[in-house]
């Protein structure tokens, strides 16, 4: 039996490490742009890679807050298309994984 309360736990300590993220994200694309042509070239390039950080962390967010909703409802660790439970060692991976090993490589 899954302790749901230990993924809870990781799940949510998890989204505010994300959430912080975020943040230093919004900081750091707020910041004004140099006048210097170079140094703007340089800035876009290191906005679009934060841009792109803040989305891998948006994504990452959503797919928790769905884990959460599944600890909730009971169906967390719970493949989504075997119904077979999913192994502690891949949660332990991917936390928000909402299908087994097997199913997802099939995928
Ligand atoms: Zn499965």
């Amino acid at each position: 039996m899954l302790d749901l309360n230990h993924y809870e736990q990781l799940i949510s300590a998890r989204l505010q490490e994300l959430d912080t993220r975020m943040h230093d994200v919004d900081h750091e694309l707020g910041e004004p742009k140099s006048a210097d042509m170079n140094d703007q070239s340089i800035d876009l390039e290191d906005d679009e890679v934060l841009e792109g950080l803040g989305m891998a962390a948006q994504k990452e967010i959503g797919l928790l807050n769905l884990a959460m909703e599944r600890i909730k409802d009971g169906s967390y660790g719970i493949c989504k298309k075997c119904e077979e439970p999913i192994s502690e060692a891949r949660l332990n991976a991917v936390l928000y994984a909402p299908l087994c090993k097997r199913c997802a490589t099939r995928a």
